[in-house]
């Protein structure tokens, strides 16, 4: 077609020349120019110069059922055929927005019956936080104002969530986080574990949130909110005994917990919630991304029981929301997105069959000389680049910061058709749910192939 007629240079100087993109070094870009996407099938993607490779990252953590899905597109005309754009404000509603709520009420974990519909995962974060603050008020604990969060977590690009989040990169570049929001350290057992069994680890790294707690004030404490996993901090898997420990302290001082989902969701662990797997019972959870495998941008905060009666109830208008909350096109996309999940079993092959496989694959990567150690969970899957091997995971020598040993890494990944991330010298994958064993076992040579040249 007519974009894919421009060639590729063409298309690289005018990218450079016009358009900005999100957490990219311009500066360093210029010359090299951005690589050009222009089709997708199945976990392929095609660049412009006809190159195919492996999405090993779904997009972005989305595309969860895989690219070329013509009944999503059709699902899509359809709903622009017969109202392409309708407001849910000042009490009217559409259709699509109708199911879809409907439908994830009857997904998600027991107690929620409401859902607020955003169009991305920052949005929904922001609702979120607007929530907890709006539910302080209306239970009379209006100094209930703080929210805690974790360092290296990542809720979003809005002000909200980037200060929720806790990347110090993000926070450096303004006055952020913005008052009310407060981090303790993540549960992450290669960083901090040392001398410590990984189920005491996780009780350790719980009790900093009770720490944080006290010394706060309970009173002062509104929510705390964390990924299940965390995804672009590295694909950082907490040991089985901290979500169950968070949950107990939350419970103890009345804190409200936000479960973020918006990588988690929609069958990323081989549950369709993150939350089910890592064994919490959140108040809220901010959803995104596989909602709809980002065919059209969708996000949202599914509501519990306990937020909801006062929000219901007691809580009037609540002043906040976004013109396209519940936009009908992106709603019908999720219905069939959802469908498909539900069809294809998705969400049990992740939990039986293709996450297993992932974690199996990732196992025998460790013995690369430049693993330090490799571990997955459902099809999400992280390995530490090391300078040298050791004993144990927290005898790995790493390599100089200013190597940037996984950006060469990422780089020999991209010029052998699979596209990973480097989170500093932690390369992760997180691909379509799709993808199926013969599929993980041959992105996983080439991984094997990309770490033998990083050598
Ligand atoms: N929360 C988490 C856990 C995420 O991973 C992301 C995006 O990667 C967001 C929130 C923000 O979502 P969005 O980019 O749709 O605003």
């Amino acid at each position: 077609d007519a974009d894919t007629r421009l060639d590729t240079r063409t298309l690289q100087q005018l990218d450079s020349a016009h358009f900005l993109h999100p957490f990219t070094d311009h500066g360093a870009l210029g010359a090299k120019g951005a690589r050009v996407i222009v089709r997708g099938d199945g976990i392929h993607v095609w660049d412009s110069d006809g190159h195919k490779i492996i999405d090993g990252m779904s997009g972005l953590w989305c595309v969860n059922v895989g690219y070329g899905r013509t009944s999503i597109t059709q699902a899509v005309a359809r709903q622009m055929d017969v109202l392409p754009f309708y407001n849910s404000f000042f009490n009217t509603t559409n259709v699509p927005a109708v199911k879809l709520a409907e439908k994830l009420a009857g997904l998600a974990p027991p107690g929620f019956e409401h859902v607020f519909f955003t169009s991305s995962g920052s949005e929904a974060n922001d609702t979120a936080l607007r929530m907890v603050w709006r539910y302080w008020q209306l239970m009379d604990q209006p100094e209930r104002r703080i929210v805690i969060s974790r360092r290296n977590a990542y809720h979003g690009s809005t002000v909200a969530g980037a200060s929720l989040g806790g990347m110090a990169a993000m926070h450096a570049q303004g006055a952020l986080p913005i008052p009310g929001i407060d981090h303790i350290e993540q549960p992450n057992f290669a960083e901090h574990g040392r001398g410590l069994s990984e189920a005491e680890f996780g009780l350790l790294a719980a009790d900093w949130l009770e720490r944080k707690v006290l010394e706060l004030g309970p009173d002062k404490v509104a929510a705390f909110i964390g990924e299940p996993v965390q995804g672009a901090g590295g694909v950082i898997i907490p040991p089985q005994t901290y979500w169950p420990q968070i949950q107990r302290i939350c419970d103890k001082y009345g804190i409200l917990l936000i479960s973020d989902e918006v990588i988690c969701g929609f069958g990323r662990l081989g549950t369709w919630f993150g939350c089910e797997r890592m064994g919490m019972r959140p108040d809220l959870i901010p959803f995104a991304k596989g909602v709809t495998s980002g065919y059209v941008p969708l996000g949202g905060v599914l509501v519990g029981e306990r937020v909801a009666r006062a929000l219901v109830e007691r809580g009037g208008d609540f002043n906040h929301g976004f013109t396209y909350s519940g936009h009908p096109v992106a709603c019908a996309a999720a219905l069939e997105n959802l469908r498909i999940i539900e069809d294809e079993k998705l969400v049990e092959r992740v939990a039986r069959e293709t996450g297993p496989h992932l974690k199996a694959a990732f196992a025998r990567l460790a013995n690369h000389p430049l693993v330090g150690h490799a571990e997955a969970i459902g099809m999400a899957a992280g390995l530490n680049l090391v300078r040298r091997k050791g004993a144990t995971v927290h005898d790995c020598e790493p390599f100089a910061r200013d190597l940037a040993v996984g950006m060469v890494c990422r780089q020999h990944m991209f010029d052998n058709g699979v596209i990973m991330r480097a989170v500093g010298d932690r390369m992760i994958v997180a691909p379509p749910l799709v993808m199926t064993g013969a599929q993980i076992d041959e992105m996983v040579e080439r991984i094997r192939l990309c770490l033998d040249l990083t050598l």
